[in-house]
């Protein structure tokens, strides 16, 4: 198996490959044809010089026979010696050389021949010795520029492809190293020469924040986890020591009603750790998608009239005034906001959301619980005049385990907004917080209509 670091290797030399046999082939191409059109003009421009000789030949025969042609033949030897056979055959019988008897071989020679009336044949060679010898040192020129053209095409695809692949190479060592380390706090360095290698760094570094942040956020819910489990284990323990400490000493009446008290109050603590860990549970469900959702056609106005009931009272006791569009009577306009959902999880949310409301506006404030219809989303709406949120506090308060600084004072778990979200996103709705701090704080779901 070829090792992981030699893999961008083998994929620059394939690379480099396919494009030095492609420029090659290319170039081989062309040099194959230059020979053959050099090679047939050449053999063109002999055809034209002998037949124009043919025309002279015939026409001097023409004129005074042999004696006449041989003359001829003999003076243009003499003035310029181009090895041109000539030969006479008269009738198809005798035939007579006029030049370099002995040079006839027509495997060497380049011939055309005429007939002239009489039927006499006249017939010129022209040699292609000179033609061969140079066509041969053509090819061999050829040769060494095809030769060339390889070792060229072979080392700038392998110097080009190699470039291109050091980017590759060095994603891969990063990537390798953060591999090794496990340090997901580690980047990428972007080399900023903005091509595909450099977009695809910065989505692997985007990656890497997005896997940072999981798990910083799994991390840090582990941590809260273990936090808040501390506190009622401990005090858990410390009741049914101090029971049993206490008890030793008193009578089986005495015992009897401090082990009561004790059992009574460890049955408390547990519900708060058993409530706490199901609440845990039932976000990370609903997160997952592995929530069981009984979908129902669900008018939300429902949903708020049950949660004003629900909280009536407390809110009454507080000296709190809870007010709805829903249940003062005009519920006409909020008839047809009808959501598909869960009809017991739609009203945990109301009952978190109304929850939180009371438990954060002092006596005398006001909170209003309402639903309309926006566009194609049905909202749903809790506004009270109370503490409000601060503005650094403000985007944490649906993480889990978060408490408000300002709100420690109050009962809670931290969980109520994030089972909220996590119950809405499993609508496929979405729930946004803004506050004026000192002012109040208003919760706003959106759900798709049904
Ligand atoms: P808790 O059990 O603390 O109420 P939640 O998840 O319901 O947990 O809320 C998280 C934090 O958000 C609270 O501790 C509080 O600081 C803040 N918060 C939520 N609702 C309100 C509100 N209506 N007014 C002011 N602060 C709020």
């Amino acid at each position: 198996m070829t090792r992981p670091e030699t893999r961008p290797l083998v994929f620059g030399l394939r690379i480099a490959l396919w494009y030095a046999t492609l420029f090659v082939v290319g170039a081989l191409a062309i040099v194959f044809l230059t020979y053959y059109l050099t090679a047939a003009s050449l053999a063109q421009r002999d055809q034209q010089i002998i037949r124009g000789k043919l025309g002279d030949y015939a026409a001097a025969y023409a004129r005074g026979g042999v004696r006449v042609l041989a003359a001829t033949v003999r003076a243009e030897q003499e003035a310029a010696p181009e090895r041109l056979f000539v030969r006479v055959v008269n009738r198809g019988v005798e035939a007579i050389v006029l030049s370099n008897a002995e040079g006839w071989d027509p495997a060497t020679l380049e011939t055309a021949s005429v007939q002239l009336a009489d039927g006499t044949l006249v017939q010129v060679g022209k040699s292609t010795e000179a033609r061969e010898a140079l066509l041969a040192r053509f090819r061999a020129v050829l040769g060494v520029v095809a030769l060339s053209i390889v070792v060229i095409a072979l080392t700038g695809g392998w110097l080009a492809t190699q470039s291109a692949v050091v980017p590759i190479r060095r994603l891969t060592r990063a990537v390798r190293r953060i591999i090794r380390t496990g340090r997901t706090d580690a980047r990428v360095p972007v080399a900023g020469t903005d091509d595909a290698i450099d977009e695809l760094t910065v989505l692997f570094n985007t990656m890497l924040d997005k896997i940072e942040g999981l798990v910083d956020g799994m991390r840090g819910a582990l941590d809260n986890v273990s936090h808040d489990l501390r506190t009622p284990l401990t005090r858990l323990r410390g009741t049914a020591e101090m029971a049993l400490a206490a008890a030793a000493s008193g009578d089986d009446r005495e015992r009897d009603v401090q082990y009561r008290e004790a059992l009574a109050d460890c049955v408390e603590e547990t519900d708060r750790v058993l409530v706490m860990l199901n609440t845990l549970m039932d976000i990370s469900e609903a997160e997952s998608g592995a929530m069981k959702l009984t979908r129902e056609p669900v008018p939300l106005a429902e949903v708020v009239a049950r949660a004003v009931d629900l909280y009536r009272d407390v809110a009454d006791a507080k000296g709190v005034s809870l007010v709805s569009h829903v249940a003062s009577g005009f519920s006409r306009t909020t008839d047809d906001v009808v959501v598909t959902g869960d009809r017991i999880r739609l009203d945990q949310v109301a009952a978190n959301l109304l929850d939180n409301a009371i438990k954060y506006t002092p006596a005398g404030g006001d909170v209003r619980i309402d639903v309309r219809r926006d566009g194609d989303a049905a909202v749903l709406q809790v506004r009270d005049t109370g503490q409000g949120i601060p503005a650094d506090e403000l985007p944490r308060v649906f993480d889990r385990l978060f408490r408000g600084d300002a709100s420690r004072t109050e009962r809670g778990l931290g969980l109520g907004l994030s089972l909220v979200k996590a119950v809405v996103e499993a609508h496929g709705g979405e729930v946004q917080a803004t506050s004026e701090p000192g002012q109040g704080a208003t919760f706003t779901v959106r759900l798709p209509l049904a």
